[in-house]
């Protein structure tokens, strides 16, 4: 998912607060820049695996979450699944901002996310886009919070809470490692118009991403 707005404030990291972090994460730093899955990969379509208990604590994996953070670095999101770099894991990165300023950061494994009960969801609608769908944004209700369960890259259990932006952001990478893309939601000419804006503004955004690819590389 594309970045909202970028203002100083609290940053947020696995979820806990920390007392700042660098604009380009360490994990962009040292990750390997990977292709991004577009709308008709069949690996989007599908439900990723879950991580298996030996995998834990595995530098494979931690690999994996330094390419996702390049990789998101380079095409300027918020959120990128582990699919969305064509790999059938249920893994997910984020560094977004929220409503209220704040940066969260972060990855997550296996990650579940709640069901809220219909008294407590309130429906907010906003411009959403994705990766995987370079180029157009569409609004799209969401309710404004979110919460998700899952494990860090260790093991160790985590809980993740979102609201506004961030919940959309949260809500938008679990239904990639479902299988869903945020244009299934749309009404079917809301689909049909975000996929004819793909065409005509994909190229320009790969060529964003391919300077940035230059760009990272010479802050190595
Ligand atoms: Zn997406």
């Amino acid at each position: 998912m594309p970045v909202g707005g970028r203002v100083r404030g609290q940053v947020r990291l696995q979820g806990e607060v920390v007392s700042g972090y660098p604009e380009v994460p360490p994990e962009a730093l040292r990750g390997e820049v990977r292709r991004i899955t577009v709308v008709g990969d069949e690996v989007l379509r599908r439900r990723c695996r879950d991580v298996a208990e030996h995998e834990f604590g595995r530098p494979e994996l931690a690999r994996l979450i330094d390419d996702m953070f390049a990789t998101m670095w380079v095409a300027e999101g918020a959120g990128l699944a582990a699919n969305q770099i064509g790999v059938d894991l249920q893994a997910f990165v984020w560094d977004c901002f929220d409503d209220d300023g704040v940066r969260h950061l972060g990855h997550i494994l296996n990650p579940v996310l709640d069901e809220l009960p219909a008294g407590a969801r309130r429906l907010v609608e906003a411009e959403e886009g994705c990766l995987s769908v370079p180029g157009p944004y569409a609004a799209l209700a969401r309710p404004d919070a979110a919460v998700v369960h899952g494990r860090d890259l260790d093991g160790r259990p985590l809980v993740v809470e979102g609201r506004g932006y961030f919940a959309r952001c949260l809500q938008h990478e679990a239904d990639h490692l479902g299988g869903g893309l945020y244009i299934d939601r749309l009404a079917a000419r809301g689909r049909r118009a975000a996929l004819r804006h793909m065409e005509e503004r994909k190229a320009e955004v790969f060529a964003k991403r391919a300077a940035r690819t230059e760009e990272l590389a010479t802050l190595r």
